[in-house]
């Protein structure tokens, strides 16, 4: 059975002490709440640690929200798969379209970042998703079907088994649009039917595939009732701990 999820993409938000704070807030709110999913936050690369050090990782797992496309050396600036490792974070989110878009990743990079972060026992949150323009022109299958096959049809089944996906329509991150559940759950269904065919039905069952995009505790409900849904990548609405486990909590 493939797991339900919630996971925050703080992005570039919050000082180390202001982090810190909302992590152990959360973390004490799980304590209380008895979650049907697993729950994560993705944070900035400054508050990795500290946070690894006041937090259940039982009850909350940890992740940065990108690494280097190279294990070491002269990269100045840049931070790489096992450093992330050594914080003690377990998860990255890998492909975002903030990143796509503003620092030029393309899939070959993402597909090198993928390999680095799985040979450090990361486990990448990988993110998918097409523009307004896509959308609005009827490509938007295509899209998301090349980002998949591009940056990650070369893993092994095994490989592949590690991912969680994300889907995230560009339009939808931050503008307060977010898509309708039948427009997810589309999305969704055909995503898992694209990973069938490469890798069995098996290999698609067990894909955790997440929502993002203006996803908040109005609209969380209805989204997840959705058969292949499996949760959220949360990005405005993680920033806050009472709007963050009233998604936790939609499940
Ligand atoms: P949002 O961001 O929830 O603020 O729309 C989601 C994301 O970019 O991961």
């Amino acid at each position: 059975m493939r797991k339900k999820i919630v996971a925050g993409n703080w992005k570039m938000n919050t000082n180390l002490q202001e982090g810190v704070a909302l992590a152990k807030e959360i973390n004490e709110a799980l304590k209380a709440a008895q979650p049907k999913c697993d729950v994560i936050i993705a944070v900035p690369f400054t508050h990795l640690a500290s946070i690894n050090a006041v937090i259940d990782p039982a009850k909350l797992g940890l992740g940065a929200e990108n690494c280097a496309n190279h294990k070491s050396g002269a990269y100045t600036g840049e931070v790489s798969a096992p450093m992330v490792a050594s914080t003690g974070a377990t998860y990255v989110i890998l492909g975002h379209s903030e990143r796509r878009q503003y620092y030029g990743e393309t899939s070959e990079i993402l597909k090198e970042k993928v390999a680095l972060a799985l040979e450090n026992n990361l486990t990448p949150i990988f993110c998918i998703g097409e523009v307004l323009e896509e959308r609005e022109n009827g490509t938007y299958n295509e899209v998301v079907k090349k980002q998949i096959e591009e940056a990650l049809f070369n893993l092994s089944a095994e490989d592949f088994g590690k991912i969680i996906l994300a889907y995230e329509p560009v339009w939808a991150i931050g503008t307060g649009k977010t898509a309708t559940d039948d427009q997810a759950e589309d999305m969704h269904a055909f995503i898992r039917g694209v990973i069938a065919d490469r890798y069995g039905k098996e290999v698609a069952e067990n894909t955790s595939i997440l929502y993002g995009g203006s996803c908040k505790p109005s609209n969380a409900p209805q989204l997840f009732a959705k058969p292949d849904v499996d949760g959220g990548l949360i990005g405005g609405a993680s920033l806050e701990c009472g709007s963050f486990m009233g998604i936790v909590n939609a499940f």
